[in-house]
C-alpha cells in the first residue's frame, strides 16, 4: 500500500498525554483566550438567521464576509490580496497539499530549509515531490546555497520550481528570517525562477506585537501564502486560506474542489462575525500574552536545570509556540523520548523535522499549550531524563 512507504505528518503516539505526563510534544494553542460565551451566542444567532446557508455546500471562493477578515490579518504583515486571488482551505495543511498538487509535479524537488514542519514534506511527498534539504546560516535559509542547489539540480536534469517557507517563529525553531535577508531570498529566487510557499500560522504571534513584513507582501507574484485561522482563531474549525498569484489561483482553486468540494460555511461565517464585531485585536493580545509567559517559564526552567556550561544550547524565542533544544555534540534525541515518557514528560526528536536525519541531535518544545503550573515540572523532568542517558553520538549536532 502507498500508505506504507509514506509516514504521515502528525505524531499521535508522541502527542498523547497520560494523566501524569507533562506534554510539550503537540503545537496545539492554547484556546483560554477565546471567549466562548460570545462565540456560542454568535453561532446560535448564525443558525437562526441564516442555518440552511450555513450548513448549505458553498462555492470554491473564501466566503465575501470573510475576506475583510482575511485582509485585516495579512495587512498586519504588510501583505494584501483580492479576493480573486484568494483560494478557502480547511488550514494550511490542506493548503501545502493544494499547492504541491496544484502547482508542483510528481517527480520535482522542492527545496526546503530544514529544521522544518514535518506536514511539509509529508505534502509535498505525497503529491510525489522530493523533498531537498537547503543549507542555512544564522539568518536562516543562506541564498548563496539555494543558487548553488539549484543550479546543480538543473545540471542534473532536474527542475526545482518551489522553495518552501515558514519565515517567521518556525516550526520548529522559533526563528525568524530577518528583513533583509527575506529581500535576499526572493531576488535568487526571481533569479532561479523559483516560486515561494510562504506558510504563515505564527507571524502576527510576536510577544512584543511587531510584526516583520510578510514575503508575500514584498513580492506578491512570486509568493504563494499560507494563512490560517488555526493559531490566531481556533484550530477546531479547520479554516484558512490562500492567498495566491492571481494566474495560478483557478489552478490551486480546481484542486482544493477535488479535495473537499467546498469549504465550511459555517466555520467561515462564524470568524466573519466575530471579526465585524471584535476585530482581532484582543483575541491577538491575549494569546500574545499567553504564549510570552509560557515561554518566558520554559526558558528560565531550562536555564535553571541545564545551566550555561552543559551540552544543551537554546535560543530564546520572541514569539511563535516552539523551542528548540540542541545538543552540543548531537545527542540521538530519539532514544531520549522512552526515558522520558517513563517519568512524565514528552516533547519531539529532531529527526522528525529534517529530510534525513540531519537534526537527529535536536528536539523540539512546544510551550503553546502547557499548563502554566506544570511548566518547571516539566522541565525538571526533562533535564532528568537527558541527564541519565547516556549520549550516543548523531549526525547532526549543534546546528
Ligand atoms: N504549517 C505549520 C508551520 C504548522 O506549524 C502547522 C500546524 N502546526 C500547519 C502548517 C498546519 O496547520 P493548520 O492546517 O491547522 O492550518
Amino acid at each position: 500500500m502507498w500508505t506504507d512507504h509514506h509516514p504521515g505528518a502528525a505524531l499521535p503516539e508522541l502527542f498523547a498525554t497520560g494523566g501524569d505526563t507533562v506534554s510539550f510534544a503537540g503545537g496545539l494553542p492554547d484556546l483560554e483566550a477565546l471567549p466562548l460565551r460570545t462565540l456560542s451566542s454568535q453561532v446560535s444567532r448564525l443558525m437562526g438567521l441564516g442555518g440552511r446557508l450555513t450548513l448549505q455546500y458553498t462555492t470554491t471562493r473564501v466566503a465575501p464576509s470573510l475576506v475583510p477578515a482575511i485582509r485585516d490579518l495579512m495587512g498586519r504583515e504588510g501583505a494584501s490580496a483580492t479576493s480573486e486571488q484568494l483560494v478557502p482551505t480547511t488550514g494550511s495543511q490542506m493548503g501545502l497539499l493544494a499547492v504541491a498538487l496544484g502547482v508542483g509535479a510528481p517527480g520535482d524537488p522542492v527545496l526546503l530549509p530544514t529544521p522544518a514542519y514535518p506536514g511539509a514534506a509529508a505534502a509535498f511527498r505525497t503529491a510525489g515531490m522530493e523533498p531537498r534539504a537547503l543549507p542555512e546560516d544564522a539568518d536562516g535559509p543562506d541564498p548563496a546555497a539555494l543558487y548553488e542547489t539549484v543550479r546543480t539540480l538543473r545540471a542534473d536534469g532536474r527542475n526545482p520550481r518551489l522553495l518552501y517557507c515558514n519565515p517567521t517563529f518556525r516550526n520548529p525553531t522559533g526563528a525568524t528570517i530577518p528583513t533583509p535577508r527575506r529581500r535576499e531570498l526572493l531576488a535568487a529566487a526571481a533569479d532561479l525562477e523559483l516560486l515561494v510557499v510562504e506558510d504563515n500560522p505564527y507571524g502576527l504571534l510576536a510577544f512584543d506585537g511587531s510584526t516583520t513584513p510578510a514575503l508575500h507582501a514584498l513580492d506578491p507574484e512570486r509568493v504563494i501564502y499560507l494563512g490560517t485561522f488555526s493559531k490566531v482563531f481556533a484550530p477546531g474549525l479547520r479554516c484558512g486560506w490562500i492567498a495566491a498569484p492571481e494566474h495560478l489561483a483557478p489552478a490551486l482553486r480546481r484542486t482544493a474542489e477535488v479535495m473537499t468540494l467546498s469549504p465550511s460555511a459555517l466555520s467561515q461565517a462564524t470568524i466573519a462575525a466575530f471579526h465585524t464585531r471584535h476585530g482581532w485585536d484582543d483575541l491577538l493580545d491575549g494569546y500574545r500574552t499567553a504564549y510570552r509567559e509560557r515561554c518566558a517559564l520554559m526558558a528560565d526552567a531550562l536555564d535553571a536545570e541545564l545551566g550555561p556550561d552543559g551540552p544543551w544550547r537554546f535560543d530564546r524565542p520572541d514569539g511563535g509556540f516552539y523551542l528548540w533544544l540542541r545538543h552540543r555534540d548531537g545527542q540521538d534525541t530519539e532514544r531520549l523520548t522512552g526515558p522520558a515518557a517513563a517519568i512524565g514528560v514528552s516533547f519531539v526528536p529532531g529527526s522528525h523535522f529534517g529530510v534525513g536525519r540531519e537534526h537527529a541531535g535536536a528536539l523540539r518544545l512546544a510551550f503553546s499549550n502547557a499548563p502554566r503550573r506544570r511548566i518547571a515540572e516539566g522541565v525538571c523532568r526533562l533535564a532528568a531524563a537527558l541527564a541519565a542517558t547516556p549520549a550516543p553520538p548523531a549526525r547532526g549536532g549543534d546546528r
